[in-house]
């Protein structure tokens, strides 16, 4: 037994939602001491951000205790944990655009007597200092980086004197370079003696930060290891309760001709900013071209381009046949593409405003994809039905049934349906953006098992990812976008996440093929 105090001890703790009907936390009891990092593990829905919640005063527990420094405590709101020291970084920043750092980190403060701002920048410089945070106190938020934003968060939280940090996915909105520099900045609280809980999926970020690893399965705790004596694929079979393999499967390239030529493709925003500025790549059958960059940097007006959904401003992609026919792309009817066999399946945050119509069932969003291939008009039926049957099964859809109303499925069963539909198309070239986001462990594999086989009969997969190590594994090549601009191309058996994460800032070499 542990004979130190904990900063922070939560017992016993439930809370549920809907009148009991969802169970979020069921008798959790976990604990945090200072000068150490501990990493909270669970699986989309395990219960993670609701029992942190509880501790930072946005939910009330429906039983079990809270102690701050063996003390108990009732924590009713954010500014009651903020006077415990205890501070949350969400996921969604509260920022005010038009404010300064400084101005932002301060305010809802009631300081005493007239605001000192250059007080406040002086304790946040000092603050800065201590910890390693790369800010300038005066500069508007409107102008800063994401990595920026989370700074002033972070900072903000600090400022309160806050000693017990829980960031909420922190590196899910960083390149490595800058998650680099957060867990530089964690390191120093935590020399400094604070108490930090992270959530992340990533598990080489839990072992490269974290001492210890909490585990919660549908909303119970289900144990805790520490990180250097413990191995992901542990964790992992804790938080599916089964052991899962964490291998991807990476077949050689079947080393097709080119199925798709690029070139010099140029996009702009309505507003007239450059999106996409004079991108040129080949890709072909039988190979997984995986997109890296940061959110934002062109990679959905990439592919809505190809798939004919977005306007161009010049460039053209030239769509290859088998027996070698060449077709312009560009201003092609998307139907017409997606005839062709051009397959696009996103992944947007909000689901069911792409591409799958939220009160149909599911065979017959089957069937909106499928009923202008065959050469009558009429529908078929039945076809739609054994694929809405087939993708079901395949991916394990939760669902009553295949006439279920896809608006009553989970978010993670509407992405199943979304990117099986795409695969069942037969396509030639399949373009899928996020298609595992929100997804949990198995039904991501799945899906990169799904890609796999695809690649193996011959069809040209670009493949837009969050997760660098996965894009990795899974690519035979990874085109990076920086801005609107190719950056790179690199051999994804060659290089590593460093490297791509510096062609993501672009610090590296201008432009071009690289490798
Ligand atoms: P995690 O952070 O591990 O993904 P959450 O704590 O967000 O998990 O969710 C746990 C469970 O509680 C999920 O089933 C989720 O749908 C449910 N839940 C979370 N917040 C609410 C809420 N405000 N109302 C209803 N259900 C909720």
């Amino acid at each position: 037994m542990d004979q130190r105090v904990p900063a922070v001890s939560m017992r016993n703790i439930t809370k549920t939602f809907n009148s009991g009907a969802v169970v979020a936390n069921k008798d959790v009891s976990i604990n945090i001491y200072r000068g150490e990092i501990l990493a909270l593990l669970g699986e989309n829905g395990s219960g993670k951000t609701t029992l942190m919640n509880m501790l930072s005063g946005i939910y009330f527990p429906d039983e079990g205790q809270i102690f701050v420094d063996g003390k108990e405590v009732v924590i009713r709101s954010p500014k009651d944990a903020l006077d415990l020291g205890i501070g949350m970084i969400h996921q969604h920043f509260k920022l005010v655009d038009v404010l300064t750092a400084t101005e932002n980190i301060i305010l809802g403060l009631k300081e005493k007597g007239k605001l000192d701002l250059k007080a406040a920048a002086k304790k946040i410089k000092d603050i800065c200092d201590q910890y390693g945070f790369d800010l300038d106190p005066m500069q508007k938020v409107y102008n800063m980086s994401v990595s920026q934003k989370q700074t002033v968060e972070i900072i903000k939280v600090l400022y309160r004197n806050a000693d017990i940090l829980i960031l909420d996915e922190p590196t899910a909105v960083l390149t490595p370079q800058e998650t680099q520099s957060l867990f530089n900045v964690l390191r120093n609280m935590k020399a400094d003696g604070k108490a930090v809980i992270i959530i992340t999926h990533k598990l080489n970020e839990v072992r490269e930060i974290s001492d210890f690893v909490d585990v919660l399965r549908h909303g119970e705790f289900i144990g805790s290891l520490t990180t250097s004596e413990s191995t992901p694929q542990e964790w992992t079979d804790m938080m599916v309760g089964r052991k899962v393999t964490l291998n991807i499967e990476r077949p050689d390239p079947l080393g097709l001709p080119p199925r798709l030529k690029v070139k010099d493709l140029t996009v702009r925003s309505e507003e007239g900013l450059i999106k996409l500025d004079h991108v040129s790549f080949d890709v072909s059958g039988g190979e997984v071209l995986g997109i890296a960059g940061i959110s934002g940097s062109g990679q959905k007006e990439l592919l809505e381009a190809i798939a004919g959904l977005q306007v161009t401003e010049e460039g053209s992609v030239i769509y290859v046949e088998d027996d070698g026919t060449e077709e312009e792309l560009l201003n092609q009817d998307p139907n017409k593409i997606r005839r062709m066999g051009i397959t696009l399946s996103f992944v947007p945050e909000d689901r069911l405003g792409m591409g799958l119509v939220g009160n149909m069932d599911l065979a017959d969003n089957m069937m909106l994809r499928t009923f202008r291939k065959g050469k009558s008009p009429f529908t078929d039926r039945k076809n739609p039905h054994k694929r809405a049957e087939l993708i079901v099964k395949e991916l394990e859809v939760v669902t009553p049934s295949i006439e279920t109303s896809v608006r009553r499925l989970s978010g993670g069963n509407v992405q199943k349906v979304l990117v099986g539909r795409e695969i069942a198309e037969a396509p030639k070239v399949l373009m899928t953006a996020y298609a595992v986001r929100g997804l949990d462990i198995n039904s991501s594999y799945t899906i990169y098992d799904l890609i796999n086989q695809q690649k193996q009969k011959g069809v040209a997969v670009i493949y837009v990812g969050e997760d660098l190590d996965v894009l990795i594994e899974l690519s035979d090549r990874i085109l990076v976008l920086c801005e609107g601009e190719l950056s790179g191309i690199l051999d994804a058996r060659k290089t590593d996440k460093n490297e791509v994460g510096l062609y993501m800032t672009s610090l590296h070499g201008e432009g071009g093929e690289a490798s």
